[in-house]
Formats: C-alpha cells, sequence, structure tokens
C-alpha cells in the first residue's frame, strides 16, 4: 500500500521503518525541515533500539521516503496516519489540538481517489469527527474516511513492540474503511489481537489505558511509601500482588513517578474531559496530583541526605524519562533536577544516550559527564534517577573511592543494597 504519515517523531518514524519493513510505500512528513534534512541524508533523529539499521534498509531499497511536503507525501496514497503531537494546552492542561487541526487542513487538498485518515496521534473523544469536518470544509470532494487507530507503542521498545502489538485497535464507522485497515494489518492476522469498535470507543480507549496504567503506577509508589514506614519489602509485596491473575505483575515497579511524553499529558486530557462532560473522576485526578508530589518528595529526600554539607555536589545517573529511549519529556528525573537547581544544587550528569536532549533543555545549568564514574568523581552523593541496565553494573567498591561522601539514593532500586552498605555506604532505596 501507499502511505503517507504526517509527524516523523517518536511515533511517526519507528512507524514509518515498521509499515515499509512490512513492504508498504512510505513517505514521512514533517514540517521541521531539519530533521527532515537529517533523516534524507541518512540521519537517524531519535534513538530506539533496532530502528538505525531498519530505517537504512528501507530506505536503501526504496520503500522509505521524507518530505516537508505535504502534497508529495499525501497525493496518490491509500492511508494517511496522522501522527503528530497532542501536548497539554498551557493553561487548561487539555490536549491541544492545534496540530492536529493544521494536518487535517493541510493534508484536504492534497486528497485523491479514496483514501483513509487514520489518527494515531492521542486525541480527545469525538476528534475523529472533527477532522472529518475540516478535510470537508477544506475539499467538499474528497473521497475519505476517518479511523481512530490508536498508538499503543511503548517509548524503547518501539520497533519490538510495533511488530509484536498486544492489540491493534481500530475505530472505524465505515465498512470501506476497516477493509483498508483490515488490508494494512494483513501481517498481523491471527497474530494479535484486533479489535474494531466505534470510532469514539477507540478514541477512549488510549486515554483509558494510559489512565489506568498511570494510577497503578501511583498505586505501587504509595504503597512503597507505606513499606517504608512499617519496615516490609515493596518488591516482596508486589511479587506477592503480581501472583494474582486479576492484577498480574506488570507496572508494580516503585520510582520516583510516572513521566514521558504520554502519561503526564493523557492523564490531564482525561480528566479535562471528564470535567467537560460532568464526570468525577478522582482516582485520575489522585494520580496527576500523586505524582507532582512523588518528585518533589524525591528531591527533598536527595538534598536531605547532604543538608550537613556545605555546597554538596551532587552526581545525577539518569536523564531520560525511561531507558531505552533519549526522550527526555516530562522525565521525572528532569523535574527532580530542576527542584534540586532551584535550591542550588551543584550536579554533574551522565545518561547513555539523552545527554543530547536533555542539554537542550537544561543547557549550562548543570554539568554533563562523559561516563557515570567521570560524574561521580568528588561527588557527596549519587542519585539514580532512570534504570538503564549498565547502571547496574556500576562498580560499587570504585564509586566508593570516587565519591567525597558515601551516600546514594536509588530512586529505581538498581543497586544492590547490602553490598552498598558492607561498602559503608549509606544507601536509600524505595519501598523498603
Ligand atoms: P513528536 O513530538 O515526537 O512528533 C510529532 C512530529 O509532528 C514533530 O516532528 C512535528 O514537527 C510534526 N508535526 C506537527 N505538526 C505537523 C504538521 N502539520 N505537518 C507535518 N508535521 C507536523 O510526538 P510523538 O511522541 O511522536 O507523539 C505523537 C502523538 O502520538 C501524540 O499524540 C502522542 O500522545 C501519541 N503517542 C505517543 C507515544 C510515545 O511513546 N511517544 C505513544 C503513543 C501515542
Amino acid at each position: 500500500m501507499k502511505i503517507g504519515i504526517i509527524g516523523t517523531g517518536y511515533v511517526g518514524l519507528p512507524t514509518g521503518v515498521g509499515l515499509a519493513e512490512l513492504g508498504n510505500q512510505v513517505t514521512c512528513i514533517d514540517r521541521e525541515t531539519s530533521k527532515i534534512e537529517a533523516l534524507q541524508s541518512g540521519k537517524i533523529t531519535l534513538y530506539e533500539d533496532g530502528l538505525e539499521d531498519l530505517f537504512h534498509k528501507n530506505v536503501k531499497e526504496g520503500r522509505l521516503h521524507f518530505t516537508t511536503s505535504m502534497k508529495e507525501g499525501v497525493e496518490n496514497a491509500d492511508v494517511v496516519i496522522i501522527a503528530v503531537g497532542t501536548p497539554p494546552h498551557p493553561v487548561t492542561k487539555e490536549a491541544d489540538m492545534k496540530y492536529i487541526h493544521a494536518a487535517a487542513t493541510e493534508l484536504a487538498e492534497y486528497l485523491t481517489g479514496y483514501t483513509v485518515i487514520a489518527t494515531k496521534s492521542t486525541v480527545p473523544v469525538g476528534t475523529g469527527d472533527v477532522v472529518e469536518g475540516l478535510i470537508s470544509k477544506k475539499n467538499p470532494f474528497a473521497d475519505f474516511d476517518v479511523v481512530s487507530l490508536p498508538e499503543f507503542l511503548r517509548e524503547g521498545f518501539a520497533i519490538h513492540d510495533f511488530f509484536n502489538p498486544d492489540r491493534i485497535i481500530v475505530g472505524a464507522n465505515t465498512e470501506k474503511a476497516k477493509n483498508v485497515i483490515k488490508e494494512l494489518y494483513k501481517p498481523f492476522e491471527g497474530k494479535t489481537n484486533m479489535l474494531f469498535v466505534k470510532r469514539r470507543s477507540s478514541e477512549t480507549i488510549k486515554y483509558a489505558s494510559n489512565a489506568f496504567l498511570a494510577i497503578k503506577i501511583h498505586y505501587i509508589n504509595e504503597m512503597a511509601n507505606f513499606c517504608e514506614k512499617t519496615g516490609a519489602d515493596i518488591y516482596e509485596v508486589a511479587q506477592g500482588m503480581g501472583l494474582d491473575s486479576r492484577i498480574g505483575p506488570k507496572f508494580l515497579n516503585p520510582g520516583p513517578g510516572y513521566g514521558g511524553s504520554c502519561f503526564p499529558k493523557d492523564t490531564m486530557a482525561m480528566s479535562f474531559m471528564a470535567r467537560q462532560n460532568g464526570v468525577d473522576m478522582t482516582l485520575i485526578n489522585a494520580a496527576i496530583n500523586g505524582n507532582v508530589n512523588r518528585k518533589k518528595q524525591m528531591s527533598e529526600r536527595i538534598l536531605s541526605a547532604v543538608k550537613s554539607i556545605e555546597n554538596p555536589k551532587i552526581a545525577v545517573l539518569g536523564l531520560a524519562f525511561k531507558n531505552g529511549t533519549d526522550d527526555c519529556r516530562e522525565s521525572p528525573a528532569m523535574e527532580i533536577i530542576g527542584e534540586l537547581i532551584n535550591q542550588g544544587a551543584d550536579i554533574t550528569a551522565y545518561d547513555p544516550k539523552a545527554m543530547g536532549t536533555a542539554c537542550r533543555i537544561l543547557g549550562n545549568k548543570i554539568q554533563y559527564a562523559d561516563n557515570m564514574y567521570q560524574a561521580l568523581q568528588d561527588a557527596d552523593v549519587l542519585a539514580v534517577l532512570t534504570e538503564w541496565n549498565e547502571f547496574r553494573e556500576l562498580d560499587l567498591s570504585k564509586t566508593a573511592e570516587l565519591m567525597r561522601h558515601k551516600k546514594i539514593v536509588d530512586c529505581r532500586n538498581l543497586l544492590d543494597p547490602q553490598k552498598a552498605k558492607d561498602l559503608g555506604f549509606d544507601y536509600q532505596g524505595i519501598g523498603r
């Protein structure tokens, strides 16, 4: 099939690469000229495991193209996927729809023949109708259907998740559109659950899923606080809980709070939609507020560990919002660092993949190390903020030699508490 993808970011690029690998002719469109120029010259613009090799392969085999021209990407396409951002509105915190509206209006005039417009961006309920209206207004003769095709990939596992989706949800209001999407996902037939629902149900499924996961994280973090006070161990508690098939073992890892470009904004957007519709959603609101406090609690823990030290030096390991990505949007690490900076802290940080993205946000407010041991040199406390596997391998004896004071606040529970204590560290983990 011929596919145009509008928006070549963390969703659009892996999706484009994946669909090309399945044999489709894919054109990725973005309005950011520098991004498209980089991709056209063979330079990948974000980090995802396995993305780069597949990107080069499909470009070389002529199935993957990049352009800033809406016309080039949309004309003759069977399916146009919208994968632009829906960030929180700066004031109301609802999903800001300006990119969706712009994309819908811009693509309209280039539609040729019957085309399915598939919205992969996470969008408020009823957006399908709005997109439909914008296209019809701009191009009254266009022959098209709008479907909701929410994206469930996890950053850090985007390529894995593209080829091994838990489920494909399709919100289609016509048989014709349904059949086109069935054809697009034919390679997954029999391998995954494909659920066809009403467009508005599909739009809701995405928000309902993300809000549920955010609540689950908030819940286990509150349980971790409880364990710290009572002498229980959150891992034993989570393991015991997870053996109940109604609960399941996933998403029961305590940490510094949820982050990233989805959970924070999607919970706020869901809360806004609930208010708009006069529905009380106390659980989601509790998770939103609790998650903001969580990051404050973590920065307080770090500061409290060095409160008796004059001009303390803080070593931070981890900047990305999770392992496997260079994405720092709404990263708990970045927010904790922000609080520490406000308190005048002297910070040196290291992240295996996110140094560039973090530097674009934090600039010279902190120092950047070339490796984890450089960050630890003369530090008074080590704060572990992202769960990169390489941090698990940290040589604690070497760490003890490099640091000025032996203090660790391990917000991801990556290090061995007993080993740390045996080496004389004042070690604080989460929930145990
Ligand atoms: P992103 O910011 O990484 O990428 C969006 C891209 O769209 C940018 O490159 C931007 O320049 C481009 N763009 C915006 N308006 C455009 C226009 N009119 N024409 C062409 N290009 C345009 O965003 P993302 O993380 O890929 O997220 C995209 C959507 O997918 C959001 O709604 C998000 O909530 C949803 N989503 C994201 C994830 C994730 O893990 N990142 C997962 C599931 C769903």
